[in-house]
């Protein structure tokens, strides 16, 4: 399985932040040709269907930040919301099919300043999520996960909240207001 490193500001994870300010809004320049967006009235909504697989990741990661640029958010705030989806769609790759193939399904809705991004997997599903939620708690057993990913999702949104189920998958949904 392909390894998918954690990166942060610090460790320089996020070059391509003033492209994707650019790309933004070239975007809206061009009008809502944006495939799987919707607008309706003061919600707008983008909709992806991605395969689990760690170059993915990034891709999802890239595109929530160019569809949030619209809300003119700080750097602080594109690299916050980058670590969260990060961190994931990492988790539906690693832990929810488990490297085996399945969709994640990534919905991002603007509504006024609040930004809501919702990953789901239909993979394996977590039996005790408060636990699973603990920081440094991890279920990995090859030592290179550190139970930090929902601490991290925590941290940089406002809320977080998981659905899961055994064997049906796992829904994390996470909120963030943009700007002041
Ligand atoms: P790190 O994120 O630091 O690399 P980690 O992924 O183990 O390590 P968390 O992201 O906090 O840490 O997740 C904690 C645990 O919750 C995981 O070890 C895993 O057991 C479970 N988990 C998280 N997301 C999912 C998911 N989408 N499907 C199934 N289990 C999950
Ligand atoms: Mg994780």
């Amino acid at each position: 399985m392909e390894q998918i490193k954690r990166q942060t500001p610090e460790n320089g994870g996020y070059k391509e932040t003033d492209r994707e300010l650019r790309e933004g809004s070239r975007s809206e320049r061009k009008g809502e040709a944006m495939e799987g967006l919707e607008k309706e009235e003061d919600r707008e909504i983008l909709r992806m269907e991605v395969e689990s697989r760690s170059s993915n990741e990034e891709f999802a990661r890239v595109a929530v930040a160019v569809f949030m640029s619209r809300l003119d958010p700080t750097m602080e705030e594109i690299d916050d919301v980058k670590t969260a989806v990060s961190e994931a769609v990492t988790n539906a790759v690693i832990h929810g099919y488990q490297g085996e193939s399945g969709i994640i399904y990534i919905q991002v809705t603007i509504e006024g300043r609040l930004l809501s991004v919702e990953v789901e997997d239909r993979g394996v599903g977590i039996g005790d999520v408060k636990k699973a939620m603990e920081p440094m708690y991890t279920t990995d057993t090859t030592g290179e996960r550190s139970g930090m990913g929902f601490s991290f999702m925590e941290a940089f949104m406002d809320q977080v909240q998981v659905k899961s189920a055994p064997g049906k998958g796992t829904c994390v949904m996470m909120k963030k207001r943009i700007g002041r």
